[in-house]
C-alpha cells in the first residue's frame, strides 16, 4: 500500500502537527502494510494566502530538515516539494474543472479562513481542495493520513475520484484517510476551543517545534484551562485539561486513560509542570538532530531524490488523464 501526506510551510511547524500528522508517518513508515510513502512540502498551498518570499523559501527548507529531525527515513520514504513536480498543478486544473463551487464554498477550512483573511480572498482559497486532490489522486494512493481538519477535504477528493472515475472511466484510485485516535486534533493552548495553527497571530496558543524549549514549557504552564480543579478527560466542560491530557498522551505513548489515572489527584499545577516536561523531552531531540541537518548537504540529496522519484510515477498518471478528457495529442 501507498501513502502519502504533506504540511504546508506557511511557518514554523507546531506541536499540532507533529502530533496529528508527522509522528504517524514516522510510526507507518514501520508498518509493514505500507510499501511506499510520500510526504511532501505543500509550497503551493502555502500561496493561497500571502506569503513573504524569503520567508517561504526558509520555511520550505526548514520543513524539509523538521520531517527528517522528527524521523522521517528517505531510505523508507520519498521526501519532495510539490512545486517541483509541476503534475500537481496540470492535475490540480483538470480536477478543479470537474469540481463544482458549491462543493468548493461548502469547506468550513474555506469559510474559516476567508473570515480571518483581512485583506483581499485569493480564489486559490477556494480552489485549494481540488489541489489536494491531485497531490493524493496522481500517486494512486490507499491511504492519507490527516488531522481531523483535514476529513471534509478528503471526502471531497474520494467524490472528485469517483466523478471523473464514472465520467471518462476508471482512472483513479479512491484512497483512505488516516486519522490518529489521539492527537488528530490538537487545540490552542490560549483559547482550547479553536484548532492550534501555526498561523495563529497569538504565539501563546501554539508550540512551534523550534520553540526555545524554556519558551515552550512557559507556553504549557501558561495554558487556559478551568477553574473546576479536577483532572478528567471532558472535552466539553475541559476543553483546556482535555487538550494537555491528550497532548501528555500523545507525547509519552500513555493511553488517555492511564494519563486521566495517573493525575487524577493531582493538582493543575503539577500536572501542567508534567506536560511541560513530556513535551519538552519530545522537542529536545527533534531540535538538536535538525540543528546538525538544516545546514548540511542532505537535504538537496533527499529532495533530489524525491522529486525525480514523484515525477516518475506522477507522469503516468497524468499522460493517463489527459488521454482520457482528449488533452492534446496522444501520449
Ligand atoms: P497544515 O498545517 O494545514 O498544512 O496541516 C498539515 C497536517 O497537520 C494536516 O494533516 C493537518 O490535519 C495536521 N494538523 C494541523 N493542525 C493540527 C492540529 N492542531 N492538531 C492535529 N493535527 C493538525
Amino acid at each position: 500500500m501507498r501513502f502519502i501526506s504533506g504540511i504546508q510551510p506557511s511557518g514554523n511547524i507546531t506541536l499540532g502537527n507533529y502530533l496529528g500528522a508527522v509522528k504517524n508517518f514516522v510510526k507507518l513508515q514501520d508498518d509493514p502494510r505500507f510499501t511506499d510513502m510520500l510526504v511532501f512540502v505543500a509550497d503551493l498551498h502555502a500561496i493561497t494566502v500571502p506569503q513573504e518570499k524569503l520567508e517561504l523559501r526558509k520555511n520550505i527548507k526548514q520543513l524539509v530538515a523538521l520531517y527528517l529531525a522528527c524521523g522521517l527515513d528517505p531510505e523508507k520514504c520519498h521526501i519532495f516539494i510539490q512545486s517541483e513536480v509541476p503534475h500537481h498543478a496540470e492535475l490540480g486544473w483538470c480536477l478543479q474543472c470537474n469540481t463544482y463551487i458549491g462543493e468548493l464554498e461548502r469547506m468550513t477550512q474555506y469559510k474559516d479562513k476567508k473570515e480571518r483573511q483581512v485583506a483581499g480572498v485569493s480564489s486559490g482559497l477556494l480552489t485549494y481542495p481540488a489541489l489536494m486532490a491531485a497531490d493524493i489522486l496522481l500517486y494512486d494512493c490507499d491511504c492519507v493520513p490527516v488531522g481531523v481538519d483535514q476529513k471534509q477535504h478528503l471526502e471531497l477528493t474520494r467524490d472528485i475520484a469517483a466523478r471523473f472515475n464514472n465520467k471518462y472511466g476508471e482512472t483513479f484510485k479512491i484512497p483512505e484517510p488516516f486519522i490518529p485516535e489521539a492527537g488528530a486534533k490538537i487545540m490552542s493552548l490560549a483559547d482550547p476551543l479553536k484548532k492550534m495553527s501555526k498561523s495563529d497571530p497569538n504565539p501563546k496558543g501554539y508550540i512551534a517545534l523550534l520553540d526555545d524549549i524554556n519558551v515552550a514549557k512557559k507556553k504549557i504552564k501558561s495554558a487556559v484551562t478551568d477553574s473546576d480543579a479536577t483532572i478528567r478527560y471532558d472535552l466539553e466542560n475541559k476543553p483546556g485539561i482535555s487538550n494537555l491530557l491528550t497532548i501528555y498522551s500523545c507525547c509519552t505513548g500513555t493511553s488517555l486513560k492511564d494519563t486521566e489515572a495517573k493525575f487524577k489527584d493531582s493538582s493543575y499545577a503539577l500536572f501542567k509542570e508534567a506536560v511541560a516536561d513530556a513535551v519538552a523531552a519530545e522537542l529536545e531531540p527533534i531540535q538538536k538532530r535538525y540543528n546538525e541537518i538544516i545546514n548540511s548537504k542532505l537535504i538537496d540529496e533527499v529532495l533530489d531524490n524525491g522529486r525525480d522519484y514523484a515525477i516518475y510515477l506522477a507522469n503516468k498518471k497524468l499522460n493517463k488523464v489527459y488521454n482520457k478528457i482528449g488533452l492534446g495529442r496522444k501520449r
